[in-house]
């Protein structure tokens, strides 16, 4: 029997291969979940200009610097500036300018006093007619809710840097420096292969000894949450004919990655090795894994090809396990997949000193999270892979495993907050 394969060399020899793909230029619009492909630099200072940051009057903090409600300071206001207009006014001694929030700061001025802080009884629907002087009930220092060029962001600062996944904010801050378009990485295009005489696809009658293909949408599902582009082929019978052709269809849509389920252990129908040999190189690995011991990994006509287990819960965990990081590196980037915490176990359990990836329910515990292994762990089991929180990971080299001992849980839905 060979040895088996460690499962961190094995992530270690597929992300070796795989380099970030080119990027392409995306509205705004689009670029919410895209990763970013080039460092972010801002071209100018934001804010450009000094404006103000409250709706009120401009002053010289000089002429308003023994103000107060008992002595209050006259100014004769001499502008009024709205927001997106450029004053052609500079104040002099003794004057103000009635001002927006946004408002460019007219020469002279350095400070804002509030409206509340003022005599202005201020018409909420902006119609009050401009009022000849305004008392000032309050000193203000020079500054003062006065936004500054630059105070945000100085011309040529790293805004984003390469390799953020854009979330709704990112893109506000791409707008808000002036670009229209995001550079990011080409989403991977991913050809789905399901491979069983057995499967029918949902939605068709099921006849005897036959069961849906399930593997076939959860892997589209898999890629899209990873940020790739599925295109899910119809599913193949275990014929080298039929199987030939599934690959031939898949190879004409110049997909980034190839990944087939099932048709690769050892079973006399496993015809897609037959297949691959003559379209490529396979190699079959033996990893030290459960579920998910018999990975294909290889190459189809010069297309990284995956070739998963057939059970759906080997699927999705070899999936995470290598594919996953594998796409992560094709995004550019970093690749830490699903976010993992640490978590108790709830029982004694026999292991068979493999690295084990158990179906698990998180529970809160005084203070901390305990994990419950759920259903029979059976890599046909798909429902329980539904209900669980996350995949408990028992490292390899263990037979027993006691209750309370603490392990990573890569979470597959995220949790309530905690305090
Ligand atoms: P195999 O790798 O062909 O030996 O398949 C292992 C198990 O996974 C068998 O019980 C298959 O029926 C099942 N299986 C294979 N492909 C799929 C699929 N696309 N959807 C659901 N189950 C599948
Ligand atoms: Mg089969």
């Amino acid at each position: 029997m060979t040895e088996l394969l460690n499962v961190d060399d094995v992530i270690a020899r597929i992300l070796h291969a795989m380099q970030p793909l080119p990027s392409d230029p995306v509205p705004l619009l689009d670029a919410l979940g895209r990763v970013l492909a080039k460092d972010i630099h801002a071209g100018q200072d934001v804010p450009a200009f000094a404006s103000s940051a409250m709706d009120g009057y401009a002053v010289r903090a000089e002429d308003v610097i023994s103000a107060s409600h008992e002595h209050p300071t006259r100014l004769r206001v001499v502008a009024d500036i709205p927001a997106g207009v450029q004053p052609d006014v500079r104040l002099g001694a003794g004057e103000a300018a009635r001002i927006m929030t946004g408002a460019p700061l007219p020469e002279g001025a350095d400070a804002i006093v509030r409206v509340e802080d003022t005599g202005d009884q201020w018409a909420s629907d902006g119609q009050a007619a401009l009022p000849e002087t305004v008392d000032v009930f309050q000193a203000a220092k020079p500054g003062r809710d006065v936004r500054e060029p630059g105070e945000t962001v100085r011309a040529g600062a790293l805004v984003l840097a390469r390799g953020v996944t854009l979330r709704a904010q990112d893109v506000g801050v791409l707008a808000s420096i002036g670009h229209a378009a995001a550079a990011v990485t080409r989403r991977p295009r991913v050809a789905i292969l399901s491979t069983g005489t057995e499967l029918v696809e949902p939605g068709q009658p099921l006849r005897q000894g036959q069961i849906f293909n399930s593997n076939g949408v959860m892997l589209a599902a898999l890629v899209t949450e990873a940020g790739g582009d599925p295109i899910v082929l119809p599913a193949a019978r275990d014929t080298v004919l039929d199987v030939r052709a599934c690959f031939d269809d898949a190879l004409a849509q110049q997909p980034d990655v190839i990944i087939s389920s099932a048709g690769v252990s050892v079973g006399t129908h496993d015809v897609v090795r037959t297949v691959i040999s003559a379209l490529g190189h396979l190699e079959l690995w033996r990893v030290n894994l459960r579920p998910g011991k018999p990975l294909a990994y290889g190459d189809v006509g010069g297309v990284p090809f995956f070739g998963l287990p057939g059970n759906p819960v080997s699927v999705m965990v070899t999936f995470e396990v290598f594919v996953r990081p594998a796409l992560d590196r094709l995004l550019g980037l970093s690749g830490e997949g699903r976010p993992v915490i640490t978590a108790t176990l709830s029982q004694d359990l026999a292991s068979d000193g493999r690295r084990s990836y158990l179906r698990v329910r998180l529970e809160r515990d005084s203070g901390d999270w305990v994990a419950r292994p759920i259903g029979m762990q059976s890599s046909a089991e798909l429902l329980a892979l539904a209900q669980a929180d996350g995949l408990m990971i028992i490292p390899e080299g263990l037979r027993h495993v006691p209750a309370g001992g603490r392990y990573p849980v890569r979470l597959l839905r995220s949790l309530p907050a905690t305090d």
